[in-house]
């Protein structure tokens, strides 16, 4: 399964919105697929389409899709000196799909900034820097074994060889592999190299609880976004203690909560549904009068794959996808309504499931 990592310095609040997410936990029985450690965090996705369906079809029970998130822990700072426990931070990366990188932007004169003061660019930059170190590592090992080739006039080294080059000079530059830009062809070398700073980053910025309704009057929080907005990447404000809180409390509990602060959504119910994006996930749901369910998927699989991740033997007899767009579905009332209507459609092997498809397999046992 994709997982993505939650990193950042210390005392900038990783463990408490870590708590947050496995407090607000998705029951682990019902994802089975779903990895068991301490440092791993299973969460529901939030959709409001999943409730439709459910008020749609008044199914006996409905279960969302899930997927996890890791607390990475280990020291941050020299790490790429490949040191103990520096050692496990990078090694800890290195299995993740994606960063959520957490900046502290809350004041609170109680709790010690590892540098003496707040400033989130230089928190950044300090792991950052730790992780294109790393990665410049990889890359010189590799510039060294196909500039050699190179030399010898061979094609494919001389084509590896210029992507070698291009990301040692970025990295020398300090700058992450994922904002230098490769052909398609290219790509194939970069990703073979599995670097630390290809992977996918949104920054969490955490602030006081009294600035969560307008977030954007810290000027930290302007800050982050101006340096994200550089790498092309969101960022999410949240209040971790305040992330915490809520997800002691139940549904309806919870949505009162959000009233009163006067916010719509919860900022971990944003990073849920921002870092599912950043996995590169979508959903596609069946329902049932048993039940509604939602199921992740990769997005740019086959109609087989899909059929897979239910269960394997789905896959094998595969025939055919009953697909309704989830819209088309809402629009029509019914089932039967949208087949009425010409909205239901019978897709083979080849096609590839969108995100929102309500689906019912066919396939021989
Ligand atoms: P970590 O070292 O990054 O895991 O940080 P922790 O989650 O342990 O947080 C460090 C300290 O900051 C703890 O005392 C938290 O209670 C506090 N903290 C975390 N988030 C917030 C926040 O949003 N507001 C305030 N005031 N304190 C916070």
């Amino acid at each position: 399964a994709l997982t993505a990592g939650i990193v950042g310095l210390p005392n900038v609040g990783k463990s408490t919105l870590f708590n947050a997410i496995t407090q607000a936990g998705a029951e682990s029985a019902n994802y089975p697929f779903c990895t068991i450690d301490p440092n791993v965090g299973i969460v529901e996705v939030p959709d409001d389409r999943l409730n439709k369906l459910t008020e749609l079809v008044k199914p006996k029970k409905t279960i969302p899709t899930a997927f996890e998130f890791t607390d990475i822990a280990g020291i941050v700072e020299g790490a790429s000196k490949g040191e103990g426990l520096g050692n496990q931070f990078l090694s800890h990366i290195r299995q993740v799909d994606a960063i959520c990188h957490v900046v502290r932007c809350f004041q609170d004169d109680n709790i010690t900034h590892v540098s003496g003061k707040i400033n989130p660019i230089d928190d950044i930059e300090i792991i950052n820097l730790e992780l294109i170190l790393a990665d410049l590592e990889t890359v010189n090992k590799r510039y060294e074994r196909v500039e050699k080739l190179a030399r010898q006039k061979d094609k494919e080294a001389v084509a590896e060889f210029n992507v070698m080059k291009k990301l040692k000079e970025g990295l020398e530059a300090e700058k992450p592999a994922r904002s230098l830009e490769f052909t398609y062809e290219q790509m194939k070398y970069v990703k073979q190299l599995h670097l630390l700073t290809s992977k996918s980053v949104l920054y969490v910025a955490n602030v006081s609880e009294d600035e969560i309704t307008a977030p954007d009057a810290n000027e930290n929080v302007q800050k982050v976004k101006a340096y994200a907005a550089e790498e092309n990447a969101e960022v999410i404000v949240v209040c971790a203690k305040i992330e915490a809180e809520i997800a002691e409390l139940d549904q309806e509990e919870k949505e009162m909560y959000l009233e009163e602060l006067g916010i719509p959504e919860s900022g971990l119910d944003q990073l849920i549904k921002a870092t599912y994006e950043l996995l590169g996930l979508a959903t596609y749901f069946t329902a049932g009068e048993q039940e509604v369910r939602a199921w992740t998927f990769r997005k740019g699989i086959k109609a087989p794959q899909a059929a897979g991740i239910i269960h394997s033997d789905f896959e094998r007899g595969f025939i055919r996808a009953e697909t309704v767009s989830y819209e088309d579905l809402a629009q029509n009332g019914s089932m039967a309504q949208a087949r009425e209507k010409g909205k239901v459609r019978l897709e083979g092997k080849d096609y590839i499931v969108e995100d929102g498809d309500v689906i019912h397999f066919r396939f021989n046992v």
